[in-house]
């Protein structure tokens, strides 16, 4: 039996934390604290957020011969499927975050592997849910896109512009407001107008940040407040939300629904530090 509720398509990354004194300028050396190294990439946490939902999650990505075991653990602990990961020649995808004392981050990714994803097609047709982002090559989000036979989740995240073919594929989208913006094309303007024109197949959820979301059909729109919590780090809300949307649409929730789920699991993720290490089991939301 090899089909999966989610299948995942896209990064993995190990990260490098270092805090700061401050944001780093161009031209500046700096002295920072230790190191730490994690697991990351938005890809594998948005497995890693799946799978302690209590999906039965498979990813499809790729790792280099230096830290591919690391990360291969990382995802086999979570009893995530790592038939889908291919390991080549050369680096392991690798973020470098620099955390100023504000919370704030300033983040370098070097992509490394990353760029030589290959879509695992019978996979991807077999799932019940895509989950994608972008960052992986726009060839392989859209080649798992066309083979979906699943409902298909896009976060379009790091920003870049997107084939209309590929939207055309996507049946929840979940920008936050500069990603909106950006794939319209445009740097201000009504957000459900906006997100009404893209051309998706199916609604548009748009997260903004600590002030919730915005859930935009065809017919309606719909706001959806964060949950008030003290937030410590923001690291991964956006990976966890859009794996909450898709947790909770396979269950038969409308989009709205979907979207108040959503908010509960990201704001547990945002009262804890880290990426992998601050994303929630159904078990903790007592759900
Ligand atoms: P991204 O990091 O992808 O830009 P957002 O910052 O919009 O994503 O955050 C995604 C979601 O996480 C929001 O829609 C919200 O539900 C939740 N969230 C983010 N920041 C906070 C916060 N300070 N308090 C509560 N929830 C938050």
């Amino acid at each position: 039996m090899n089909s999966f509720e989610i299948v995942v398509v896209g990064s993995l990354n190990v990260d490098v934390t270092v805090d700061v004194p401050e944001a780093p300028a161009a031209g500046q050396t700096l002295l920072g604290g230790d190191a730490r190294r994690s697991g990351g990439g938005k890809g594998g946490n948005q497995a890693v957020a799946a799978a302690r939902l209590g999906r039965r999650t498979a990813m499809v990505g790729a790792v280099g011969a230096q830290d591919g075991d690391y990360l291969l653990s990382i995802l086999r602990d979570e009893q995530i499927d790592v038939g889908g990961v291919r390991r080549v020649d050369g680096p392991t995808g690798q973020a470098f975050v620099f955390v100023d004392p504000e919370g704030d981050s300033t983040i370098v990714v070097s992509p490394g592997a990353n760029n030589h994803v290959e879509v695992d097609r019978d996979l991807v047709a077999g799932a019940r849910c895509v989950l994608l982002q972008q960052e992986v090559p726009a060839a392989v989000v859209e080649e798992a896109a066309s083979v979906a036979n699943g409902l298909v989740v896009l976060n379009p995240a790091p920003a870049r512009p997107v084939a209309a073919s590929l939207l055309a594929n996507v049946d929840v989208l979940v920008p936050n407001r500069g990603e909106l913006l950006g794939l319209a094309g445009v740097d201000r303007g009504d957000l459900v107008q906006i997100a009404q024109k893209l051309g998706t197949r199916g609604p548009v959820v748009v997260t903004l940040g600590a002030q919730g979301c915005l859930v935009v059909e065809a017919e309606r729109s719909t706001r959806v407040p964060a949950e008030q919590v003290k937030a410590v780090d923001a690291t991964a809300a956006g990976d966890s939300f859009c794996a909450a949307i898709a947790d909770a649409v396979l269950d038969g929730a409308d989009i709205v629904e979907a979207a108040r789920w959503a908010t509960r699991v990201a704001a547990v993720t945002v009262t804890r530090h880290g990426a992998m290490a601050s994303l929630p089991t159904r078990a903790e939301l007592g759900a």
